[in-house]
Protein backbone atom coordinates (compact mmCIF):
# COMPACT_ATOMS: atom_id res chain seq x y z
CA UNK A 1 0.00 0.00 0.00
CA UNK A 2 1.44 3.72 -1.39
CA UNK A 3 2.31 5.66 1.84
CA UNK A 4 -0.80 8.51 2.89
CA UNK A 5 -0.35 11.90 1.53
CA UNK A 6 -0.50 13.00 5.29
CA UNK A 7 0.51 16.72 4.48
CA UNK A 8 -1.79 17.78 1.56
CA UNK A 9 -5.50 18.64 2.02
CA UNK A 10 -7.42 20.25 4.74
CA UNK A 11 -9.97 18.40 7.47
CA UNK A 12 -13.02 21.65 6.77
CA UNK A 13 -11.79 23.36 3.27
CA UNK A 14 -15.51 25.21 3.78
CA UNK A 15 -13.57 26.93 6.58
CA UNK A 16 -9.97 26.90 6.21
CA UNK A 17 -9.21 28.48 3.56
CA UNK A 18 -11.91 31.15 2.60
CA UNK A 19 -11.41 34.19 1.95
CA UNK A 20 -10.82 37.53 4.86
CA UNK A 21 -13.76 38.65 4.20
CA UNK A 22 -15.82 36.00 3.96
CA UNK A 23 -14.38 34.45 7.30
CA UNK A 24 -15.30 37.73 8.64
CA UNK A 25 -19.00 37.31 8.05
CA UNK A 26 -18.85 33.65 9.12
CA UNK A 27 -17.30 34.78 12.47
CA UNK A 28 -19.82 37.82 12.71
CA UNK A 29 -23.06 35.70 12.09
CA UNK A 30 -21.72 33.10 14.83
CA UNK A 31 -20.85 35.80 17.09
CA UNK A 32 -23.83 37.40 17.29
CA UNK A 33 -25.87 34.13 17.37
CA UNK A 34 -23.97 32.80 20.29
CA UNK A 35 -23.98 36.04 22.23
CA UNK A 36 -27.83 35.55 21.77
CA UNK A 37 -27.79 32.85 22.74
CA UNK A 38 -25.88 32.92 26.17
CA UNK A 39 -27.59 36.16 27.18
CA UNK A 40 -30.94 34.10 27.22
CA UNK A 41 -29.76 31.26 28.62
CA UNK A 42 -26.54 31.70 30.88
CA UNK A 43 -27.22 34.43 33.64
CA UNK A 44 -24.05 34.73 34.65
CA UNK A 45 -22.92 36.06 31.10
CA UNK A 46 -26.25 37.88 31.31
CA UNK A 47 -24.84 39.78 34.05
CA UNK A 48 -21.50 40.20 32.92
CA UNK A 49 -23.13 41.65 29.77
CA UNK A 50 -25.26 44.02 32.35
CA UNK A 51 -22.73 45.12 33.93
CA UNK A 52 -21.14 46.75 30.65
CA UNK A 53 -24.62 48.11 29.47
CA UNK A 54 -25.09 45.72 26.81
CA UNK A 55 -27.42 43.79 25.29
CA UNK A 56 -27.24 40.98 22.80
CA UNK A 57 -28.67 44.01 20.07
CA UNK A 58 -25.54 45.51 20.70
CA UNK A 59 -23.24 42.59 19.99
CA UNK A 60 -23.62 41.52 16.56
CA UNK A 61 -20.11 41.19 14.76
CA UNK A 62 -16.44 40.06 16.09
CA UNK A 63 -15.50 43.59 16.68
CA UNK A 64 -18.12 44.18 18.96
CA UNK A 65 -16.81 41.91 21.53
CA UNK A 66 -13.97 44.64 22.49
CA UNK A 67 -17.23 45.80 24.58
CA UNK A 68 -17.72 43.06 26.76
CA UNK A 69 -15.53 41.96 30.15
CA UNK A 70 -13.03 39.26 29.73
CA UNK A 71 -13.26 36.50 31.87
CA UNK A 72 -10.56 35.28 33.71
CA UNK A 73 -10.00 31.63 34.44
CA UNK A 74 -9.62 32.36 38.26
CA UNK A 75 -13.25 33.98 37.85
CA UNK A 76 -14.93 30.79 36.97
CA UNK A 77 -14.42 28.47 40.29
CA UNK A 78 -15.69 31.81 42.37
CA UNK A 79 -19.18 32.16 40.05
CA UNK A 80 -19.74 28.28 40.13
CA UNK A 81 -19.43 28.29 43.96
CA UNK A 82 -22.41 31.17 43.95
CA UNK A 83 -24.80 29.15 42.33
CA UNK A 84 -23.29 25.12 41.81
CA UNK A 85 -22.61 23.50 39.45
CA UNK A 86 -22.45 25.84 37.28
CA UNK A 87 -23.10 29.13 38.57
CA UNK A 88 -24.99 30.17 35.51
CA UNK A 89 -22.57 29.54 33.24
CA UNK A 90 -23.88 26.98 31.35
CA UNK A 91 -26.24 27.61 28.50
CA UNK A 92 -28.09 24.53 28.53
CA UNK A 93 -30.13 22.45 31.09
CA UNK A 94 -28.46 19.92 33.24
CA UNK A 95 -30.81 16.94 31.54
CA UNK A 96 -29.14 17.81 28.09
CA UNK A 97 -25.78 17.59 28.90
CA UNK A 98 -23.95 14.37 28.19
CA UNK A 99 -20.96 14.64 31.20
CA UNK A 100 -19.96 17.28 33.97
CA UNK A 101 -15.61 17.27 33.99
CA UNK A 102 -14.19 17.94 37.28
CA UNK A 103 -11.43 20.31 36.28
CA UNK A 104 -8.48 21.41 38.64
CA UNK A 105 -10.45 24.61 41.18
CA UNK A 106 -12.83 23.33 40.96
CA UNK A 107 -14.28 23.89 38.14
CA UNK A 108 -17.56 22.13 36.71
CA UNK A 109 -17.48 21.76 33.05
CA UNK A 110 -20.96 20.98 30.95
CA UNK A 111 -19.93 18.17 28.42
CA UNK A 112 -22.63 18.59 25.44
CA UNK A 113 -24.17 15.40 24.43
CA UNK A 114 -23.40 15.88 20.87
CA UNK A 115 -20.37 16.87 20.32
CA UNK A 116 -19.58 18.22 17.03
CA UNK A 117 -16.91 20.54 17.41
CA UNK A 118 -14.21 19.90 14.68
CA UNK A 119 -11.47 22.43 16.09
CA UNK A 120 -9.09 19.15 17.39
CA UNK A 121 -10.09 17.21 14.12
CA UNK A 122 -8.54 20.16 12.09
CA UNK A 123 -5.69 20.07 13.86
CA UNK A 124 -4.97 16.61 13.44
CA UNK A 125 -5.63 16.45 9.86
CA UNK A 126 -3.51 19.34 9.84
CA UNK A 127 -0.58 17.14 11.24
CA UNK A 128 -0.99 14.54 9.15
CA UNK A 129 -3.67 12.05 10.73
CA UNK A 130 -5.16 10.26 8.12
CA UNK A 131 -8.84 8.03 7.78
CA UNK A 132 -7.56 4.52 8.93
CA UNK A 133 -4.88 5.51 11.15
CA UNK A 134 -4.49 3.68 14.50
CA UNK A 135 -3.98 6.28 17.09
CA UNK A 136 -2.83 5.91 20.96
CA UNK A 137 -4.48 8.50 23.58
CA UNK A 138 -2.26 8.83 26.17
CA UNK A 139 -4.08 11.65 27.90
CA UNK A 140 -5.25 11.21 31.09
CA UNK A 141 -9.22 10.48 30.67
CA UNK A 142 -9.87 11.26 34.24
CA UNK A 143 -12.23 13.77 34.89
CA UNK A 144 -11.10 15.98 32.38
CA UNK A 145 -12.90 16.62 29.20
CA UNK A 146 -9.22 16.94 26.90
CA UNK A 147 -8.88 13.08 26.32
CA UNK A 148 -12.34 12.41 25.37
CA UNK A 149 -12.22 15.37 23.21
CA UNK A 150 -9.46 13.77 21.31
CA UNK A 151 -10.87 10.74 21.13
CA UNK A 152 -13.95 12.03 19.68
CA UNK A 153 -12.23 14.14 17.31
CA UNK A 154 -9.79 11.36 16.19
CA UNK A 155 -13.05 9.69 15.39
CA UNK A 156 -14.15 12.70 13.00
CA UNK A 157 -11.10 12.38 11.12
CA UNK A 158 -11.68 8.37 10.63
CA UNK A 159 -9.10 7.45 12.76
CA UNK A 160 -9.55 4.37 15.29
CA UNK A 161 -8.84 5.42 18.68
CA UNK A 162 -6.92 3.28 21.21
CA UNK A 163 -7.85 5.04 24.84
CA UNK A 164 -4.38 3.93 26.66
CA UNK A 165 -4.29 6.76 29.40
CA UNK A 166 -1.11 7.83 31.51
CA UNK A 167 1.29 6.09 32.25
CA UNK A 168 1.60 1.86 31.59
CA UNK A 169 4.53 2.13 29.65
CA UNK A 170 5.74 -1.69 28.93
CA UNK A 171 1.74 -1.68 28.04
CA UNK A 172 1.89 1.42 26.04
CA UNK A 173 4.76 -0.06 23.89
CA UNK A 174 3.39 -3.80 23.44
CA UNK A 175 0.30 -2.21 21.94
CA UNK A 176 1.99 0.52 20.15
CA UNK A 177 4.12 -2.62 18.12
CA UNK A 178 0.45 -5.37 17.87
CA UNK A 179 -1.77 -3.12 16.96
CA UNK A 180 1.07 -0.90 14.32
CA UNK A 181 0.02 1.97 16.05
CA UNK A 182 0.82 4.79 13.52
CA UNK A 183 -1.03 8.19 15.70
CA UNK A 184 0.72 9.07 19.05
CA UNK A 185 -1.17 11.65 21.13
CA UNK A 186 0.37 12.78 24.41
CA UNK A 187 2.97 14.69 26.10
CA UNK A 188 6.23 14.92 24.03
CA UNK A 189 8.19 13.96 27.70
CA UNK A 190 5.79 10.32 27.81
CA UNK A 191 6.84 9.86 23.49
CA UNK A 192 10.84 10.22 25.19
CA UNK A 193 9.70 7.79 27.73
CA UNK A 194 8.26 5.28 25.69
CA UNK A 195 11.15 5.52 22.90
CA UNK A 196 14.26 5.05 25.91
CA UNK A 197 12.06 1.84 27.61
CA UNK A 198 11.39 0.71 24.00
CA UNK A 199 15.04 0.56 22.69
CA UNK A 200 16.06 -0.81 26.43
CA UNK A 201 13.57 -3.69 25.87
CA UNK A 202 15.54 -4.30 22.84
CA UNK A 203 13.50 -2.67 20.11
CA UNK A 204 13.90 -0.55 17.02
CA UNK A 205 12.31 2.59 17.26
CA UNK A 206 11.66 2.22 13.27
CA UNK A 207 11.35 -1.49 12.47
CA UNK A 208 9.28 -2.78 15.04
CA UNK A 209 7.19 0.05 15.95
CA UNK A 210 4.84 1.90 12.98
CA UNK A 211 4.60 5.40 14.29
CA UNK A 212 3.93 8.19 11.45
CA UNK A 213 2.65 11.38 13.07
CA UNK A 214 2.44 12.70 16.76
CA UNK A 215 0.19 14.77 18.45
CA UNK A 216 1.82 16.82 21.25
CA UNK A 217 0.09 18.95 24.02
CA UNK A 218 0.34 19.74 27.74
CA UNK A 219 3.71 20.63 27.74
CA UNK A 220 6.24 23.18 26.08
CA UNK A 221 7.85 21.49 22.93
CA UNK A 222 11.83 22.33 22.51
CA UNK A 223 12.64 22.25 18.78
CA UNK A 224 15.50 19.89 19.89
CA UNK A 225 13.44 17.53 21.34
CA UNK A 226 10.96 17.27 18.21
CA UNK A 227 14.03 16.91 16.88
CA UNK A 228 15.44 14.23 18.60
CA UNK A 229 11.94 12.43 18.51
CA UNK A 230 11.15 12.64 14.99
CA UNK A 231 14.62 11.36 14.28
CA UNK A 232 14.70 8.25 16.26
CA UNK A 233 10.60 7.30 15.96
CA UNK A 234 10.49 8.51 12.22
CA UNK A 235 7.63 10.50 12.75
CA UNK A 236 6.34 13.86 12.56
CA UNK A 237 5.46 15.56 15.48
CA UNK A 238 2.86 18.34 15.10
CA UNK A 239 1.46 20.67 18.27
CA UNK A 240 -1.13 23.10 19.07
CA UNK A 241 -2.66 25.59 21.67
CA UNK A 242 -5.55 24.87 23.81
CA UNK A 243 -6.85 24.84 26.97
CA UNK A 244 -8.96 22.65 28.65
CA UNK A 245 -11.57 25.69 29.10
CA UNK A 246 -12.13 26.27 25.23
CA UNK A 247 -10.72 23.87 23.69
CA UNK A 248 -8.40 23.80 20.70
CA UNK A 249 -7.41 27.72 19.33
CA UNK A 250 -4.27 27.07 16.76
CA UNK A 251 -2.39 23.95 15.27
CA UNK A 252 0.46 23.42 13.22
CA UNK A 253 0.35 22.48 10.03
CA UNK A 254 2.97 21.10 7.75
CA UNK A 255 4.90 24.64 7.55
CA UNK A 256 5.16 25.54 11.14
CA UNK A 257 6.56 28.74 11.68
CA UNK A 258 3.39 29.66 14.13
CA UNK A 259 -0.18 28.00 14.74
CA UNK A 260 -2.92 28.37 12.27
CA UNK A 261 -6.22 29.83 14.05
CA UNK A 262 -8.43 26.75 14.55
CA UNK A 263 -12.02 27.77 12.73
CA UNK A 264 -15.21 27.94 14.31
CA UNK A 265 -14.19 30.11 17.42
CA UNK A 266 -12.53 33.82 17.53
CA UNK A 267 -9.16 34.75 18.93
CA UNK A 268 -8.31 37.95 19.83
CA UNK A 269 -5.02 38.49 20.94
CA UNK A 270 -5.69 41.79 23.62
CA UNK A 271 -3.43 44.14 26.06
CA UNK A 272 -4.00 42.52 29.05
CA UNK A 273 -4.18 45.89 30.53
CA UNK A 274 -7.25 47.17 28.59
CA UNK A 275 -8.93 44.21 27.35
CA UNK A 276 -8.44 45.99 23.87
CA UNK A 277 -7.34 43.78 20.83
CA UNK A 278 -3.85 45.07 19.55
CA UNK A 279 -2.01 44.75 16.19
CA UNK A 280 -0.40 42.24 14.23
CA UNK A 281 2.90 40.83 15.69
CA UNK A 282 2.37 42.79 18.74
CA UNK A 283 2.08 40.83 22.03
CA UNK A 284 -0.91 40.34 24.35
CA UNK A 285 -2.98 38.01 26.18
CA UNK A 286 -5.10 35.04 24.36
CA UNK A 287 -8.51 35.22 24.45
CA UNK A 288 -11.31 33.37 23.00
CA UNK A 289 -14.89 33.04 22.40
CA UNK A 290 -16.25 30.25 21.47
CA UNK A 291 -19.82 28.73 19.77
CA UNK A 292 -20.24 26.23 22.51
CA UNK A 293 -24.11 26.60 23.24
CA UNK A 294 -23.44 24.41 26.43
CA UNK A 295 -20.90 25.92 27.42
CA UNK A 296 -20.97 29.36 25.54
CA UNK A 297 -17.32 31.22 27.09
CA UNK A 298 -16.99 34.47 25.48
CA UNK A 299 -13.97 36.81 25.83
CA UNK A 300 -12.41 33.67 28.07
CA UNK A 301 -8.77 35.23 29.29
CA UNK A 302 -6.17 32.36 29.06
CA UNK A 303 -3.47 33.91 30.54
CA UNK A 304 -1.00 32.95 27.78
CA UNK A 305 0.84 35.51 25.78
CA UNK A 306 1.39 35.42 22.52
CA UNK A 307 1.24 37.76 19.34
CA UNK A 308 -0.61 36.75 15.74
CA UNK A 309 0.31 37.40 11.88
CA UNK A 310 -1.40 37.63 9.08
CA UNK A 311 1.55 36.50 6.41
CA UNK A 312 0.09 34.18 3.89
CA UNK A 313 1.01 30.28 4.67
CA UNK A 314 2.32 27.87 1.58
CA UNK A 315 -0.11 25.09 3.03
CA UNK A 316 -3.28 27.55 1.43
CA UNK A 317 -4.86 27.93 4.95
CA UNK A 318 -6.47 31.76 5.24
CA UNK A 319 -6.20 31.91 8.95
CA UNK A 320 -3.91 34.31 10.85
CA UNK A 321 -0.94 32.50 13.11
CA UNK A 322 -0.11 32.92 16.63
CA UNK A 323 3.75 32.98 16.19
CA UNK A 324 4.31 31.62 19.48
CA UNK A 325 3.24 31.21 23.42
CA UNK A 326 5.54 33.23 24.90
CA UNK A 327 4.75 32.69 28.88
CA UNK A 328 1.85 34.05 30.95
CA UNK A 329 0.65 37.40 31.57
CA UNK A 330 0.71 37.63 35.18
CA UNK A 331 4.42 37.61 35.17
CA UNK A 332 4.82 39.76 32.22
CA UNK A 333 6.34 43.58 32.86
CA UNK A 334 5.46 46.79 30.75
CA UNK A 335 8.75 48.77 30.23
CA UNK A 336 8.50 52.08 28.33
CA UNK A 337 5.11 50.93 26.90
CA UNK A 338 6.40 47.60 25.58
CA UNK A 339 5.55 44.24 26.91
CA UNK A 340 9.02 42.51 28.56
CA UNK A 341 8.44 38.68 29.51
CA UNK A 342 10.80 36.13 31.47
CA UNK A 343 11.31 34.24 28.40
CA UNK A 344 12.17 36.66 26.40
CA UNK A 345 15.16 38.03 28.63
CA UNK A 346 16.13 34.24 28.86
CA UNK A 347 16.30 34.71 24.61
CA UNK A 348 18.46 37.30 24.75
CA UNK A 349 20.79 35.69 27.69
CA UNK A 350 21.04 32.25 26.03
CA UNK A 351 22.84 34.10 22.42
CA UNK A 352 25.29 33.78 24.87
CA UNK A 353 26.91 31.38 26.22
CA UNK A 354 29.39 33.52 28.15
CA UNK A 355 26.69 34.69 30.73
CA UNK A 356 26.37 32.31 33.36
CA UNK A 357 23.35 34.31 35.51
CA UNK A 358 21.44 37.26 34.66
CA UNK A 359 18.50 39.52 35.73
CA UNK A 360 16.83 42.41 34.38
CA UNK A 361 16.31 45.01 36.46
CA UNK A 362 13.41 47.72 35.46
CA UNK A 363 13.63 51.08 37.87
CA UNK A 364 12.57 54.72 37.31
CA UNK A 365 14.78 57.61 36.92
CA UNK A 366 11.90 60.80 37.19
CA UNK A 367 9.37 59.84 34.36
CA UNK A 368 11.50 57.11 32.54
CA UNK A 369 11.48 53.32 32.93
CA UNK A 370 15.20 52.37 32.96
CA UNK A 371 15.95 48.65 32.07
CA UNK A 372 19.19 46.97 33.36
CA UNK A 373 20.23 43.45 32.10
CA UNK A 374 22.52 42.58 35.23
CA UNK A 375 24.87 39.65 34.11
CA UNK A 376 27.45 37.52 35.58
CA UNK A 377 29.91 35.61 33.49
CA UNK A 378 31.58 32.42 33.36
CA UNK A 379 35.19 34.15 32.33
CA UNK A 380 36.24 37.58 31.70
CA UNK A 381 36.21 37.48 27.47
CA UNK A 382 38.83 39.47 25.89
CA UNK A 383 36.59 42.68 25.14
CA UNK A 384 33.81 43.58 27.45
CA UNK A 385 33.07 46.12 25.92
CA UNK A 386 32.21 44.81 22.32
CA UNK A 387 30.18 42.02 24.65
CA UNK A 388 28.29 44.49 26.35
CA UNK A 389 27.53 46.16 22.65
CA UNK A 390 26.32 42.70 20.90
CA UNK A 391 24.09 42.16 24.00
CA UNK A 392 22.58 45.52 24.12
CA UNK A 393 22.13 44.93 20.48
CA UNK A 394 19.72 41.61 21.40
CA UNK A 395 18.07 43.17 23.84
CA UNK A 396 16.98 46.01 21.65
CA UNK A 397 16.08 43.67 18.71
CA UNK A 398 14.03 40.71 20.90
CA UNK A 399 12.55 42.66 23.59
CA UNK A 400 12.20 45.78 21.57
CA UNK A 401 13.08 48.29 24.68
CA UNK A 402 16.37 49.42 24.79
CA UNK A 403 18.17 49.10 27.91
CA UNK A 404 21.87 48.47 29.54
CA UNK A 405 23.90 45.64 30.30
CA UNK A 406 26.22 45.46 33.63
CA UNK A 407 28.58 42.78 34.38
CA UNK A 408 28.99 41.83 38.17
CA UNK A 409 31.39 39.55 39.82
CA UNK A 410 30.04 35.59 39.83
CA UNK A 411 28.21 34.76 43.24
CA UNK A 412 25.99 37.80 43.46
CA UNK A 413 23.06 36.96 41.83
CA UNK A 414 21.12 34.13 44.35
CA UNK A 415 20.13 31.04 42.52
CA UNK A 416 16.67 30.82 41.61
CA UNK A 417 16.46 34.72 41.79
CA UNK A 418 13.27 36.11 39.89
CA UNK A 419 14.51 36.59 35.85
CA UNK A 420 12.97 40.13 35.97
CA UNK A 421 13.31 42.56 39.17
CA UNK A 422 10.50 45.66 38.87
CA UNK A 423 11.68 48.17 41.28
CA UNK A 424 9.44 50.89 40.44
CA UNK A 425 7.51 51.88 42.94
CA UNK A 426 4.27 54.16 41.98
CA UNK A 427 3.07 57.13 44.11
ZN1 LIG B 1 -0.07 26.74 7.02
Amino acid sequence: MPDKDRTSGYFRPDLEIMDAQARQAYLDRKVADTVAHAYAHAPAFARKMASVGALPGDITKVADLARLPITEKGELTEMQQKGLPFGGLNGEPLESLSRIYVSPGPIYEPGERVFDDDRWAQAFYAAGFRRGDIAQVTFNFNMVPFAFWLDASLNMVGCVSVPMGVGNTDVQIQTLKDLKVQGYLGTPSFLATIADKAESLGLDLKKDLNLRVGFVAAEMLPESLRASLQERLGMVIRQSYGTADVGCLSYECAHMNGMHFAQDCVVEVVDPQTGQPVGENEPGEVVATIFNKAYPLIRFGTGDLSAYSNAACACGRTSPKLTRIMGRVDQVTKVKGMFVHPSGVQQVAQKFPEVMAYQLVVNRQGHNDVMTLVCELKDAPADLSELKCSMEMAMKEVLRVSGEVEFQQPGQLPQGCKVIDDRRVWK
